[in-house]
């Protein structure tokens, strides 16, 4: 038979040789873990060299290379030159460090590469597992619908996407926007993290439709407050349609009063949305459960698997009570998305009508082997730790004449400033600055910084499972020997 087609030469991507990769698979393999366990040897955080920086502007490789120099390039320009975040003494923003077990879930994961948007197959079945489990920790109910996400940013635009479909009192996803007869508000602590008002702007409402209510003396949502713009907007013609609280403020770890946002959601028939990307594993103390009461009764609830729980980034997860109107928010089902009774796009699992996004990654394996490993016991042993830890330094602050704390410690962060007194706002203001950027170019710790009452302040954030007490006293003398050494050479 003679064939227009000629074949001459069939490509692959896989190895010619694959008892040679295989060998430096494994050494790939122990390398990392090698990485891991021995974390705490090294600096937290060092910058790059000039000529390393310079060697990330190479031309687009048209030639082959031996993997095993590739790999080499890896080992001296990228594992050398880490963000930090898997060290003990990475404190900055909130992070999770990463576990070995989860690192070979990712591993697990890409190598059997399903597509999560649906059909029957095992991976499937294994995220609809882990959403179960999601619902048991947070005490949601059975018809609850869940998914996992990227992480709490796009599980709060997910939230706030079913609460304006819920809400807005027309069809939303035909007519979009250009069918309110009024301004839809939502409502949130002013020190809620930005990412709520990122939501409103792509879901079109607009910053202007973002309340942001001011806090009380714990940093909560002021609650009389939002009583007040709640019924200001109402007489001024606007409609709100959302509360989102707050369990874990990014900015001091401020956990709104949820059982008192419940009610007036209930009272004004408003979705209550619970942005929870840390502080929701709270829930999981019996010490600290009492600050998360009230979460259970959220509409939707955002939280953060690569925060608390250590995951590797990215993975986030947002669960809807009504699991039935999370789908009616998303689905759509074109002629190439034929779900069957039968074959491999059968099966009544499709995470793609519960989101955005169609193809998506398999990260519900390192949930699932997370828990299965080590525990969801775990979990709540690293939060109370972490916790106990930054009440520790908290203490060790109030403890120092030169170091000032600006906020309650009420979960992982603590807000501080070296302060030895005689100096004005400006100057502690550079003072600081320069003593945080120090910390990090010793490579001892990293923390990040943010305001308090417009005062720029240290704010580690501890949600690490490889922090000890010891690293909390090395960190709290380090901040207060910079802070001497700065004052007294004045170079600030
Ligand atoms: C981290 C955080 C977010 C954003 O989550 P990402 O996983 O970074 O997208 C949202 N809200 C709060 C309270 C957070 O701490």
């Amino acid at each position: 038979m003679i064939l227009n087609t000629q074949i001459q030469h069939e490509t692959t991507l896989d190895p010619e040789n694959w008892a040679e990769l295989r060998e430096l698979a494994h050494r790939m393999l122990d390398d990392m873990l090698t990485n891991l366990e021995t974390v705490r040897e090294r600096p937290v955080w060092q910058p790059i060299p000039p000529e390393v920086k310079a060697r990330f502007a190479e031309s687009l490789p048209t030639v082959p290379q031996p993997v095993e120099e590739v790999y080499q390039q890896f080992l001296d320009d990228v594992l050398a030159y880490p963000m930090g975040n898997p060290h003990p003494r990475f404190w900055g923003w909130v992070m999770g460090a990463g576990t070995p077990v989860a690192m070979l879930a990712d591993m697990l994961a890409a190598g059997i590469n399903p597509n999560m948007g649906g059909g029957d197959h095992s991976a499937n079945r294994l995220e609809a597992q882990v959403i179960h489990w999601s619902k048991q920790i947070f005490g949601f109910p059975a018809e609850a619908s869940g998914l996992l996400v990227s992480g709490g940013s796009m599980a709060n635009l997910v939230g706030l996407a079913v609460a304006r479909h819920a809400k807005a009192g027309f069809d939303l996803r035909k007519e979009g926007l250009f069918g309110a007869a009024a301004r839809l508000m939502v409502y949130c602590n002013a020190e809620a993290h930005s990412s709520i008002q990122r939501a409103a702007e792509v879901l079109g409402l607009g910053s202007d439709s973002v309340r942001k209510i001011p806090t009380n003396d714990h940093f909560q949502l002021d609650i009389s407050a939002l009583e007040a713009a709640i019924n200001a907007d109402k007489a001024a013609g606007l409609q709100p349609f959302c509360i989102v609280g707050t369990a874990g403020t990014t900015n001091t770890g401020g956990m709104d009063d949820l059982n008192a946002i419940a009610d007036i959601c209930q009272r004004e028939n408003l979705w209550f949305h619970v942005d929870g990307a840390f502080g929701a594993f709270a829930a999981l103390s019996p010490q600290l459960k009492h600050l998360t009461a009230g979460m259970e009764s959220a509409d939707s609830l955002a939280f953060d698997w690569h925060k608390w729980p250590q995951l590797p980034f990215e993975i986030g997860c947002v669960l809807v009570r009504d699991g039935d109107l999370h789908r009616r928010t998303f689905t759509l089902r074109p002629d190439y998305l034929k779900h069957e009774e039968r074959g491999v796009a059968g099966g009544d699992i499709w995470f793609s009508d519960f989101g955005i996004e169609l193809t998506r990654s398999f990260k519900a394996l390192k949930v699932w082997m997370l828990l299965k490993t080590h525990g969801v016991e775990a979990i709540a042993q690293i939060v109370e730790q972490n916790v106990a830890q930054a009440r520790y330094m908290g203490e060790l602050v109030d403890a120092a004449p030169e170091l000032e704390r600006l906020a309650p410690v009420t979960l992982n962060i603590v807000c501080f400033r070296y302060n030895p007194g005689g100096l004005d706002e400006v100057a502690l203001d550079r003072l600081n600055n320069e003593l945080l950027l120090r910390l990090q170019e010793s490579g001892v710790a990293v923390m990040s910084s943010t305001r308090i009452g417009g005062k720029f302040v240290l704010r580690p954030s501890i949600t690490n499972h490889r922090t000890r007490f010891e690293d909390v006293e090395l960190v709290v003398e380090t901040v207060r020997q910079i802070g001497k050494t700065l004052v007294e050479s004045g170079t600030y």
